[in-house]
């Protein structure tokens, strides 16, 4: 099969032919339509993260947003009920244990020794992947692969955050940064009943979030965004998506006394807060490390509704290289999603 693959952190992951994966016990092998590049993506190929205690594996097939078809199920997997031909997907969390105090409570996504698609395991950057029946998530009818796949990380984790948030009708919930992340995150917070407030620095990606439903848009760099927000009546959830420094500190200065916090973005440097203003605002900080398969069935639902559809920017997988280049570069509206060519259309 082809896949993109991780070889060098000095070089850029290259298209190459490699073995296409047999299923092993409690597997299902997948036929890639569609897989979404992320922001992880990216640290991963650069070596960001190569220090962590978790190595990444190596030569690695990246991608963790998959969407595909069943192609084949291996030993021991047919409990899942899954068929050949089945529209599923595959997120993130590869496989967790299920029977350890986290998995046991229903958070499964901190689990210690959790395998990871893309990461401790080959992902989706590929014509196939092996999967775990038990963690493998249909895609509904009328959701594309296209649409569906970003849904299994940037989908995920802001459906989270917002869960954890406590999301509710009649909020006002401002959002930082409308990229792959946030153009999902103002979708779902409509949904809820509640009011996006888009927050960015580029003007495209707000006409995006006023096309998606955001009640009001502010542009970050230009005019005091403190007190647009204040005018607003400030923001019940404030959540911040982007990954810079600068992000964090408007977003601290926006919060509202007895608000929260939702922490996605991931800046490489630390960033100070003053305890004086959390205290003092009640104020709760939440942070959402991906979400758990019952989370992801949540979302998938509300996709099937059609009440959250990704923008997606397709890109052929033999140019993964390309796509992570222009995810770096931060001037993609929506999501990129590689696209299998080899797999049709279904
Ligand atoms: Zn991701």
């Amino acid at each position: 099969m082809r896949a993109a693959v991780l070889r060098d952190f000095a070089q850029p992951i290259a298209v190459e032919e490699i073995e296409t994966p047999e299923p092993g016990p409690g597997e299902v092998l997948i036929r890639v339509h569609a897989c979404g590049v992320c922001h992880s993506d990216l640290h991963l190929a650069k070596g960001d993260w190569a220090s962590l205690k978790r190595i990444t594996k190596m030569p690695l097939v990246l991608g963790h947003e998959v969407a595909g078809t069943i192609a084949k199920i291996g030993p021991d997997a047919g409990g899942a009920g899954f068929a050949p031909g089945d529209r599923v997907g595959v997120p993130w969390l590869h496989w967790t244990c299920g029977e350890c105090e986290y998995c046991l409570e229903g958070r499964e996504v901190l689990w210690g020794r959790q395998e990871i698609t893309g990461v401790t395991v080959d992902g989706g950057y590929a014509e196939f992947l092996c999967a775990k029946a038990s963690h493998v998530a249909r895609i509904p009818a009328g959701v594309s692969f296209e649409e569906a796949a970003p849904l299994f990380c940037a989908g995920l984790t802001v459906y989270r955050a917002l869960k954890s948030a406590g999301l509710a009708a009649g909020q006002r919930v401002a959002v930082f940064g409308v990229g792959g992340l946030g153009h999902l995150a103002i979708q779902i917070i409509k949904a809820s009943g509640a009011m996006p407030i888009a927050v960015d620095i580029t003007d495209d990606k707000l006409a995006l979030a006023r096309q998606l439903g955001a009640g009001e848009v502010i542009h970050g760099a230009t005019g005091d965004l403190r007190k647009q927000m204040r005018g607003l009546g400030g923001a019940h959830i404030v959540m911040v998506t982007s990954a810079s420094k600068a992000a964090y500190e408007s977003a601290f200065a926006c919060v509202r006394k007895g608000s929260t916090l939702a922490v996605l973005g991931m800046p490489p440097e630390a960033v100070p807060v003053s305890m004086v203003a959390l205290v003092s605002g009640e104020i709760r900080i939440v942070a959402s490390a991906v979400g758990t398969r019952e989370d992801l069935r949540e979302l998938l639902e509300l996709a099937a509704s059609g009440a959250v559809r990704c923008q997606y920017a397709p890109v052929p997988l033999e140019n993964a290289a390309v796509a992570l280049e222009r995810l770096r570069d931060g001037t993609v509206s929506g999501r990129i999603v590689l696209i299998n060519q080899r797999a049709g259309q279904q």
